[in-house]
């Protein structure tokens, strides 16, 4: 069997292949190695990936805020200034 495309290692690693397609992919990782070593690769992106997905999740949050701490502090300042010019 010739090597699994790129594409397949992917699906593979995203569980979307058929079950037939599966088992397939299974016995050539059994039969070799470097397409059991992409496959892993592919799935250790994708874990990384979903701990990126978790991050952005929260930083709206952070950086909403971020921006009312900075209106607050600009708003502050501004009032500050004023005070001081009059
Ligand atoms: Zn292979």
């Amino acid at each position: 069997m010739a090597h699994a495309k790129t594409q397949e290692l992917i699906r593979y690693a995203e569980r979307r292949v058929s079950e037939n397609d599966r088992l397939l992919l299974n016995q050539h990782f059994e039969a070799c190695a470097f397409c059991a070593r992409e496959v892993r690769k592919f799935e250790e992106v994708l874990d990384a990936l979903k701990g990126a997905d978790l991050q952005r999740a929260r930083s709206p949050v952070k950086l909403c805020c971020d921006a009312q701490t900075l209106t607050r502090t600009f708003g502050f300042q501004q009032t500050r200034r004023s005070s001081w010019d009059s």
